[in-house]
């Protein structure tokens, strides 16, 4: 058997969830959008069913595999709906909804519904992605108050900036957030994983995290909250050949790494189908048999090179972990220029085993 696998530890999972609810003391949906950043959303959903307030999810159709599973905790939908015949469903299955566009409150007034639905409002502002613009807010705040339609409305906004505390944008839209809803009474709800760990003053009523609930950082300096995240996944295979090179050997595709000296090389069974990231550069740190070694060569569909001159005691059938414990998932995503969030979201083809 194909020796690689994500090993998913559900404890860690359930540790990161307490910690986004410990910073705050508020409640806190749990976002497992985009099949739980890659983790598995049902065994994720189950897994949190004890302690979270809630999930969030990007779309009904991700709701819905939860409702099948018997997942009966709030399931809020981050963009809504998308087209007025799922509302029906929204209603059936008590799923809550994100209204951020004047066409959803026209389809919503059409609708017809045997009760009404829970709204978090979106306030643009400042990421300028969705979300009504502070001159409107106020007065699409109230048509909903007045509407049947509508259950309760909880007020929300998304930030652009929170990774990067030093630039000032947060502030901004704080202040944006603040002087918006000053005069309008419900819940707020501002926080996502970035927001959780550095933004105290943000808080509100409802947090949002997403990323922080896997254990990758969402910064890119260190971060003290960070620190006590848990990486719930470990992407894990073995070393399944080895070979000796003098120096000025090409390794792999395009001949892209060269070797500098009388190099031991170890090719895993790891590749770009499995998710691992493609555009990884050479040095891109890999632990085998728990000690640093590092990326040679272009990652093939199926295999991958790393240097073990270094680490004469590996060879074949050592165990190799390409991130989790002990090399979180941000510090090989800056290697590739990418984002955890999305080396998570690109698993593929590797089977998932789950712990805790
Ligand atoms: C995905 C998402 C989140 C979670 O963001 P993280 O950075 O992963 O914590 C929160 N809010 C909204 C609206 C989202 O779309």
């Amino acid at each position: 058997m194909r020796p690689a696998h994500a090993l998913i530890d559900l404890n860690a999972l359930r540790h990161n969830y307490l910690l986004a609810k410990s910073l705050s003391g508020q409640g806190a949906l749990a976002v497992i959008k985009a099949n739980a950043y890659g983790h598995g959303a049902v065994h994720c959903a189950e897994a949190l069913s004890e302690v979270a307030d809630g999930f969030a999810v990007a779309c009904i159709e991700e709701a819905l595999e939860l409702r099948a599973a018997g997942v009966s905790k709030p399931i809020l939908l981050l963009e809504g709906w998308f087209e007025a015949d799922e509302l029906p469903l929204l209603v059936e299955h008590q799923l809550w909804a994100v209204v951020h566009h004047q066409a959803q409150l026209e389809q919503l007034e059409a609708a017809h519904i045997a009760s009404p639905l829970h709204i978090w409002l979106k306030l643009d502002t400042g990421m300028h992605r969705v979300g009504f613009s502070p001159a409107e807010y106020a007065d699409v705040w109230h048509s909903l108050e007045r509407s049947s339609k509508v259950a309760s409305l909880t007020k929300m906004t998304h930030f652009a900036r929170a990774d990067e505390p030093e630039t000032g944008r947060t502030e901004e839209q704080l202040a944006v957030f603040a002087d918006a809803t000053a005069d309008l009474s419900g819940p707020a709800s501002l926080c996502n994983s970035p927001g959780v760990l550095a933004w105290p003053a943000a808080h509100g009523d409802w947090l949002r995290p997403g990323i922080m609930l896997y254990g990758a950082t969402p910064f890119s300096f260190s971060q003290a909250q960070a620190e006590l995240l848990q990486p719930v996944m470990q992407l894990e295979s073995r070393i399944i050949a080895v070979r000796e090179l003098p120096a000025g050997e090409p390794i792999g595709y395009g001949s892209r790494y060269i070797t500098q000296r009388p190099t031991r090389v170890g090719v895993v069974a790891m590749g770009y189908a499995d998710g691992y990231p493609r555009h990884a550069k050479d040095g891109t740190p890999v632990l085998v048999d728990g000690q640093r070694s590092q990326l040679i060569g272009r990652v093939s569909m199926d295999m991958l090179t790393v240097d073990l001159t270094e680490l004469p005691g590996s060879g074949l059938g050592s165990a190799v972990r390409l991130w989790g414990e002990g090399l979180n998932a941000s510090e090989v995503a800056a290697w590739a220029d990418s984002i955890p969030y999305q080396l998570f979201c690109n698993l593929n083809r590797v089977p998932r085993r789950y712990i805790g």
